[in-house]
């Protein structure tokens, strides 16, 4: 057993290798591990605002932001002060709390296709327990979903998924029992001919679709036109649940998440990062002659030791609070377009090719000629060694981008016009070195 302040004064290299002896990989989830970037993971010692600091003390400007939750910065002064105000009432009762209903009254308020909701503790959770409650609602087993698509790792939804599953070239994960995985039917993202043939054939059999609505887990993919409206419409045609995994853009690309920015309205919306405002939440809620199909009003079972904890509910009710602010997506949605062009215009100066895509807050680089990627094919054809490069430059400069090309990114309102000048002053340098033979 360690002191603390001997850990402080070692380095991430020295701390990553004593990690390493009694946690798997070094790490507690694998995509924070900086696999096939041939360097160790910075271990981070506190975060202000768009900025990490690590262990050495030195100063990156984040455009992880815990994977999504810190949409107005890290160590947000409002949401520390919820939690800090609640924080000696005790950390959990296992009882009914009023906070719980101000949660589910604020998330039904904010996103008007969620007449219920229940709080689990993470995406995962949520997702999974979505699934399980369109199969009970349905009587049917089979689900579809999109390759490349990310649910969480429960093992419906670890068939062809994106994410760490993607970085680590294990579409499908050992452990997955292959009678589970034949219920799932991964079809191509943006595909809307794929899916309408697919319901053609089997659609009574079908208990829902599961979509992330703009692709988060395989760089970022927005929606072609069309494609939700024909997931929408076959579900409708074939009573099928449409099922919008939200738990990284809901609340992200505008404030009633992706459903609001593309009007499709989802049977179930599944719910994570931002609503716990950096504490493990998740939520899963829809349509309430659905929703009263879980436990305790109807036979699907669905329970939580932790779930609804009032210290999450303070932080993710502080947050979502805030973003109510008018004004504050498209503000957003301005920092990121401004940028992802400054990014694409000195990429094309260094003649190096990459494409940006977006929506809202959120951002993806592809290294690719491509002019747009709009599935799991074309985004793993992008220029893997490119973006290794790329990022192990940035890195050194002071830049943290998520460690894998299958991941999107995400900005806050913390990143000042500053911030993105440092970043944009990073990439000449970097995509010079993307260049070198
Ligand atoms: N769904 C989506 C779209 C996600 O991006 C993630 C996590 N990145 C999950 C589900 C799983 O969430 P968690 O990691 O909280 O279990």
């Amino acid at each position: 057993v360690r002191d603390c302040n001997e850990v402080f004064m070692t380095t991430s290299a020295q701390l990553f290798e004593q990690a390493s002896r009694h946690i798997p990989g070094g790490v507690n989830s694998p995509v924070r591990a900086f696999k096939g970037l041939h360097r160790p993971p910075v271990f981070m010692e506190r975060a202000q605002g768009a900025y990490l600091f690590d262990v050495e003390g030195k100063r990156y400007v984040d455009y992880v932001g815990s994977w999504g939750p810190m949409i107005t910065g890290h160590a947000d002064p409002d949401v520390l002060g919820a939690v800090r105000e609640r924080l000696d009432k005790g950390l959990s009762f296992g009882t009914p709390t009023a906070i719980e209903t101000t949660m589910a009254d604020l998330i039904c308020h904010m996103i008007p296709s969620i007449e219920m909701v229940r709080m689990v503790n993470s995406g995962t959770e949520a997702t999974m327990s979505a699934i399980r409650l369109a199969r009970g609602f349905t009587g049917r087993d089979k689900i579809v979903k999109f390759e490349g698509n990310y649910h969480g790792h429960s093992d419906s939804l670890l068939v062809k998924a994106g994410s760490g599953a993607l970085t680590h070239g294990e579409p499908s994960s050992p452990g997955v029992p292959a009678s589970l995985a034949e219920h799932t039917i991964t079809l191509s993202y943006n595909d809307s001919d794929e899916v309408e043939t697919c319901f053609e054939e089997m659609g009574s059999e079908i208990a829902c679709i599961i979509v992330e609505p703009v692709a988060g887990n395989m760089n970022c993919i927005p929606p072609r036109p069309g494609f939700l409206e024909t997931l929408r419409r076959v579900c409708t045609e074939n009573g099928s649940v449409l099922i919008f995994d939200e738990v990284m853009t809901g609340f992200r690309v505008a404030m009633g998440g992706a459903q609001a920015h593309y009007g499709i309205t989802p049977d179930l919306t599944c719910l994570g990062k931002i609503i716990g405002g950096g504490m493990p939440v998740g939520a899963f809620g829809g349509k309430r002659e659905v929703m009263e199909q879980i436990s305790p009003l109807g036979p699907v079972y669905q329970a939580g030791t932790l779930s609804g904890n009032p210290l999450a509910m303070a932080a993710g009710i502080a947050l979502l609070t805030k973003l109510q602010e008018p004004g504050f997506h498209d503000a957003l949605a301005q920092r990121v377009e401004t940028l992802c062009h400054g990014l694409q215009e000195r990429a094309d100066a260094a003649g190096v090719d990459m494409l940006t895509q977006r929506a809202g807050g959120m951002f993806g680089l592809f290294f690719t000629g491509q002019s747009r990627v709009d599935n799991f094919a074309q985004a793993t054809a992008c220029d893997a060694e490119a973006f290794r490069r790329f990022f192990s430059a940035m890195l050194d400069q002071g830049v943290y981008l998520a460690p894998s090309a299958y991941e999107a990114g995400f900005m806050s309102s913390a990143h000042t016009p500053e911030d993105i000048q440092q970043t944009l002053d990073a990439a000449v340098k970097a995509f010079e070195y993307v260049r070198q033979p």
